[in-house]
């Protein structure tokens, strides 16, 4: 939320985002948008600032940073700081249930997709949103110590995640447009330690356990640590309830990872905390009047499996910096004009999240399926203008996510030639297996 009655300079803003970016992400990226036009702008976080805890609590995320999250950063100049923190992911590296590893190439030579290390922890700003005005701009945020404070914004850009307090506001109003599903699954984080001072496994792969129903993905740390994490129905992680269940499951189905987690560390990481929640939110309008105007998950949260929630938070500010451009910076015409341009796109990047998760769990192991995502790539070879796989669109490219919808659909119908080579399928034996991440 940004407040842009006082005075500030963008070299400060510049600082502080770079200190915490990963963890106020769409918000502090946006006050960086915000401050280098030069609005003053004033972020509020309803929690501690990790600067000054002592003890960090909470959970810790990874996110894959892609093309249109690097492009956001890139407008403020701070692509290269940000990326310089993170890990570069090449590859897939598939696992087995015998432990077989099969390293699987992000599409195009060159394209290499950057991990940013993201510690969801409590940074405590100690404003917590309350409510707000649309008529006077006034919010009202809860403190710590019990009291609340008053303060006024011309505009109020919503940054706070899925469960924003900022969109209870446009909740109350007429013709707004608002959805939220929860998937059946949940996941949960388990540490992989480093060994003798070095990672477990290779580090620049995103490593997959693909089990049909389930599965587990491993992302690497700056501090030599993985952090697998364990997608699974919520029915499956409820049924395991002691570490002797844990260490079972594990042997059956990951039994690779048992002895680099640790048989210890794995039953109290997995009976430590209980699985967490999915939730894909879907909004329109995303503004009111030019009082106040939602970004990022606050906006559109999406399920994970596409690995483009933060991206499609970061892109949201660059759109809107583009309007900014193209409206003089009148708030009453740019957002208006971000709603129209911006909702379809949230919209088709939540339903395609959503697709790969259906798809990813009931076609990874189809020949088909996987035959398929050869043939995409065989003919984006031979036509690279033409055809284009989905995923090339979405993740390295800043084709519109809802154009990229549309262009898969034609590309879908003038391959019908692939029916017929499908014919040969039985005779091919892919392990190429398609995930997002
Ligand atoms: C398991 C998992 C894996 C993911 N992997 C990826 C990935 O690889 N790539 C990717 O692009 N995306 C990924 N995502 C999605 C990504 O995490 C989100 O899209 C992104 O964090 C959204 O950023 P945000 O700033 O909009 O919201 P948030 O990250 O939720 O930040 C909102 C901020 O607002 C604060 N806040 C909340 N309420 C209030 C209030 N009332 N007052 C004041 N402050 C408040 C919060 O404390 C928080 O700091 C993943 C998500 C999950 C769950």
């Amino acid at each position: 939320m940004y407040d842009n009655l006082k005075h500030s300079d963008f070299g400060e803003i510049f600082k502080d985002l770079f200190l915490f970016p990963f963890i106020l992400q769409v918000g502090s990226l946006n006050a960086c948008f915000f401050a280098k036009r030069d609005f003053v702008v004033e972020v509020f976080e309803s929690r501690e600032d990790i600067r000054k805890a002592k003890i960090v609590k909470g959970r810790s995320i990874n996110l894959a940073l892609s093309h249109r999250g690097r492009q956001a950063l890139k407008h403020v100049g701070i692509e290269e700081k940000i990326v310089s923190k993170g890990i570069p992911m090449h590859a897939r590296m598939i696992h087995s249930l015998l432990g077989k590893q099969s390293p699987i190439p992000y599409g195009k030579k060159g394209q290499v997709r950057l991990l940013l290390t993201y510690p969801n922890t409590k940074l405590n700003f100690d404003h917590k949103l309350l409510d707000w005005s649309e008529e006077t701009g006034l919010m009202t945020f809860a403190r710590s110590d019990g009291s609340t404070e008053q303060i006024k914004a011309d505009l109020i850009v919503g940054c706070d995640g899925a469960f924003s307090a900022t969109r209870k506001q446009f909740l109350r109003r007429r013709l707004f447009n608002y959805s939220q599903t929860y998937i059946p699954h949940g996941y949960m984080e388990l540490t992989m330690p480093p060994i003798n001072g070095e990672f477990a496994m290779k580090p620049n792969y995103l490593h997959i356990w693909p089990r049909n129903t389930f599965m587990m993905i491993a992302l690497p740390n700056l501090d030599k640590t993985f952090t697998c994490t364990l997608f699974m129905p919520f029915e499956d992680f409820e049924k395991i309830t002691t570490g002797d269940g844990v260490i079972q499951f594990f042997q059956k189905y990951f039994p690779d990872t048992i002895p680099l987690i640790g048989i210890d560390a794995l039953k109290r990481d997995y009976l430590h905390l209980p699985a967490q929640a999915m939730v894909s939110v879907k909004c329109s309008p995303y503004h009111i009047g030019n009082k106040c105007v939602l970004m990022g998950d606050a906006a559109h949260a999406v399920v994970p499996f596409y690995g483009q929630g933060m991206n499609a938070g970061f892109e949201d500010c660059i759109v809107f910096d583009e309007l900014m451009d193209q409206f003089s910076e009148d708030f009453s015409a740019v957002l208006p004009e971000y709603t129209r341009v911006r909702v379809p796109d949230d919209h088709a990047i939540s339903d395609l999240a959503m697709y790969n998760y259906v798809e990813m769990r009931a076609h990874v192991n189809s020949r088909w399926f996987l035959f398929r995502k050869h043939v995409d790539n065989f003919l984006h070879f031979l036509m690279p203008k033409t055809i284009i796989p989905l995923y090339t669109m979405i993740t390295f490219s800043r084709t519109r996510y809802h154009e990229a919808v549309k262009q898969w659909h034609w590309q879908n119908k003038v391959r019908p030639f692939e029916k017929n080579i499908f014919s040969l399928n039985s005779l091919i034996f892919f392990s190429y297996i398609r995930f997002s991440f």
